[in-house]
């Protein structure tokens, strides 16, 4: 059983499933996949992933904006909290992070926005899905003080050194791979991942986006998570099996909110 712990399901291209996001699912279902994490971006888009998730027993989102979303300015942290108290799906605060790959020049606002979501996280006891690229010093300067106060998280579509990784799991955090690693100029990505252990890894598609070999360039979709977990067995010597046993168990222990079964029996106090 593998599970996708990161996937934009409001955004696929739902063309080669008839339009139904019920077939995308099933096809990857067919496929041993047993859990979704949807992910959020933005505040705009949050009913969306929240109807997904509350519409499919095997499906949880997140609340958050992305470092890179459109500027609506300032993040305000009580309406995030209210987002995220809204229901029981939502097993985490995120995707945020800092994304400094087009320049800096938004630096200031990223932060406001990391901060706030930091601070949500803590308060509602919630771990964080961070998007971090071409910031490493600003994102462990953040996170360790998180951590240290008892946050939780993950480094999501992880594409940073091993040093950034190594630095992140021993204040907790797990480190996510993508499609990305399997790209076949990506050796400096597959060392980090052959160099980390299993205990300390997810698996994710970050579907629409990133489709991992032998599917790139298309649009990416859940079932192909197990492209990216069969290329990193092998990487890692290790079965298919072992490693979705890993990556499943990892994620469950991080997105504890995140209770397999029907809808309405999760016994998590997000709502009150
Ligand atoms: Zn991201
Ligand atoms: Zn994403």
């Amino acid at each position: 059983m593998f599970v996708d712990s990161h996937c934009h399901l409001d955004r696929l291209d739902l063309k080669p499933f008839d339009q139904s996001l019920d077939k995308a699912l099933d096809t990857a279902r067919s496929r041993g996949v047993s859990g979704f994490l949807c992910v959020d971006i933005d505040l705009d888009n949050f009913e969306a992933v929240k109807g997904i998730a509350e519409s499919h027993a095997d499906v949880w989102c997140s609340a958050g904006v992305h470092p890179t979303a459109d500027d609506h300015g300032p993040l305000d942290g009580e309406v995030l909290k209210q987002l995220a108290r809204s229901s029981d799906r939502v097993v985490a605060i995120g995707e945020c992070g800092l994304d400094y790959f087009r320049g800096d020049e938004t630096r200031e606002l990223q932060l406001q926005r990391l901060d706030t979501q930091l601070a949500a996280a803590l308060e509602l006891d919630l771990p964080v899905i961070i998007h971090t690229r071409d910031a490493r010093e600003d994102t462990l300067d953040r996170l360790r003080p998180f951590a240290d106060k008892g946050g939780r998280g993950v480094l999501h579509c992880f594409t940073e050194s091993l040093e950034m990784a190594r630095a992140a799991i021993d204040f907790g955090f797990y480190i996510s791979f993508s499609g990305i690693v399997t790209f076949k100029n990506a050796a400096e990505l597959q060392a980090v991942a052959l160099a980390l252990p299993l205990a300390n890894i997810l698996i994710e598609t970050d579907s629409p986006y990133l489709a991992p070999v032998p599917h790139r360039g298309r649009s990416n979709h859940p079932a192909w998570v197990v492209d990216v977990a069969h290329f990193l067995a092998d990487l890692k010597g290790v079965s298919a099996d072992e490693l979705a046993e890993a990556t499943t168990r990892n994620f469950y222990d991080l997105f504890s909110r995140a209770t397999p079964g029907p809808i309405g029996m999760s016994s998590a106090g997000a709502v009150s």
